[in-house]
């Protein structure tokens, strides 16, 4: 009956383009950004939008931080390029390690690597596990645990980590050496009259049951976002991450936390792991730790791990592992200057200032008709659209409801993502109190519009 429900109208445009990135081709007819200003981006043809993704999930200073490009261009100036292989190093890179290391307190870590991206900084998360166990002499101690509808990045490792089905599809992955568990949305899978509690207790047990299955001694390590972004922001049930680090403490096994969205702020702790009290052995940061202005990931690895890894009486040489930027100078001084920056600020205060509107302006269109579940905590918000409020009623995959809320905020002047029927929201930390009212604002219109469409 019209162009949404039969999937065409929607063709070519950004919100129906599938998950992929990197292709560059003008034939593809991408929404070109030209610019950027403050919590708003430009395309090529001088429309303003509204960056409610702030890029991906990354620019959490806005777009236009003069103090972040300048840190940029001093270093460029001073020294654009040394690499960090053979004891080699910067110092903006050594700078940086030792700024995050005293940053990250929920546990006390040891040592930082650097890589350029998340995807980098999990793929080096499994080589730093399976270095560890086998300097330990326990090689078979291999396997590693993730969660169903986890996202861990793209490459190959971090691909089979992660949780979605079409990341593996048509791949060969995920890789024979990691296993998922379950994926701790309550809305969706809990049992009739079962408590957010109950739901992790039994959530806590399967991964036991799993671990038992497969043999403690074969499992290496598990990884975890604290709240899931990519696969539909899904903040933990309550006491979740209490009862699995219990398991995976009991079993010998690792936790690796996963910040790449949640360090910095974004859930009104500067760590994920201050928000749940998770307790990690390794932690991979990217993203908001340079605000994206220039691409920068790091692994921070616990002083244990570290210990071993550069024990030199250790018979298996050095950790044969690092990138070409790995701590490219001008990466550092930026992620420097981010830090500095959050700190000066208080961002984490400005985050939990502007949160609360954020968050009951959009959960107040829970009761839409169209709407199952709204999620979220600080500044990251889900929004996932079903039938009859029931995560059992998703609507039709070629109605296209997501993608065409996504096209109507961008019609409205406002970038969201969106994937099939989930809408995912994160600004930049940055964003005014104005701003926060035009978000909710434009999300509104284009609810209402979606309500019309299906009702047609
Ligand atoms: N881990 C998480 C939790 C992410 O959200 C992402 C990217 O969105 C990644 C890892 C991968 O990061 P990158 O795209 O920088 O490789």
């Amino acid at each position: 009956s019209n162009d949404v429900k039969n999937g065409q109208g929607y063709k070519g445009h950004s919100m129906l383009a599938p998950f992929t990135a990197g292709w560059q081709s003008s034939d593809l007819h991408p929404l070109i950004i030209e610019k950027s200003e403050g919590s708003y981006v430009y395309d090529i043809n001088g429309k303003k939008y509204l960056d409610a993704l702030a890029g991906l999930w990354a620019t959490s200073l806005g777009g236009s931080e003069p103090r972040l490009v300048d840190a940029a261009v001093a270093q460029l100036k001073k020294l654009p390029f040394y690499h960090s292989f053979w004891n080699r190093t910067t110092l903006p890179s050594l700078d940086l390690a030792k700024e995050l290391l005293e940053m990250f307190t929920a546990r006390k870590m040891g040592k930082a690597f650097f890589v350029n991206s998340g995807s980098e900084a999990n793929d080096t998360q499994v080589k730093l596990v399976w270095y560890y166990n086998n300097a330990l002499g326990r090689p078979d101690k291999k396997k590693f645990i993730a969660r169903a509808k986890s996202y861990h990045g793209s490459t190959l490792i971090a691909a089979s980590l992660s949780g979605l089905p079409a990341l593996h599809q048509k791949f060969d992955l995920p890789a024979p050496f990691v296993l998922h568990t379950d994926c701790p949305h309550y809305w969706r899978y809990h049992l009739p009259g079962e408590t957010e509690e109950e739901f992790s207790t039994r959530l806590a047990n399967n991964l036991e049951q799993l671990i038992l299955k497969e043999g403690p001694e074969t499992i290496a390590a598990f990884i975890a976002e604290p709240v899931m972004g990519a696969g539909g922001v899904i903040p933990p049930p309550s006491t979740y991450f209490e009862k699995v680090q219990a398991v995976v403490k009991k079993y010998d096994i690792l936790f690796i936390a996963d910040e790449v969205i949640c360090a910095f702020g974004r859930l009104g702790t500067m760590f994920g792991c201050d928000k749940y009290n998770i307790k990690p052995d390794l932690v991979s940061l990217a993203k908001a730790l340079s605000s994206a202005y220039l691409p920068i990931g790091a692994v921070l690895v616990s002083p244990e791990i570290s210990e071993v890894i550069h024990d030199q009486s250790n018979k298996l040489g050095s950790f044969s592992h690092g990138f070409t930027y790995s701590g490219h100078p001008a990466a550092c001084a930026v992620a420097i200057e981010a830090l500095k920056i959050y700190k000066e600020r208080n961002i984490v205060d400005q985050v939990n200032k502007i949160a609360p509107r954020f968050q009951d302006g959009i959960k107040a269109f829970s009761d839409s008709p169209i709407i199952g579940e709204i999620r979220g905590t600080g500044l990251i918000l889900g929004t996932e659209f079903t039938d009859n409020k029931s995560p059992n009623d998703p609507f039709p995959p070629e109605w296209g409801i997501g993608a065409y809320f996504g096209a109507q905020c961008e019609k409205h002047g406002m970038l969201v993502r969106v994937a099939g029927d989930n809408i995912m929201m994160s600004p930049p930390y940055i964003i005014s109190p104005g701003e926060v009212e035009e978000l909710i604002s434009i999300y509104g219109k284009a609810l209402k519009e979606t309500e019309k469409k299906v009702q047609e």
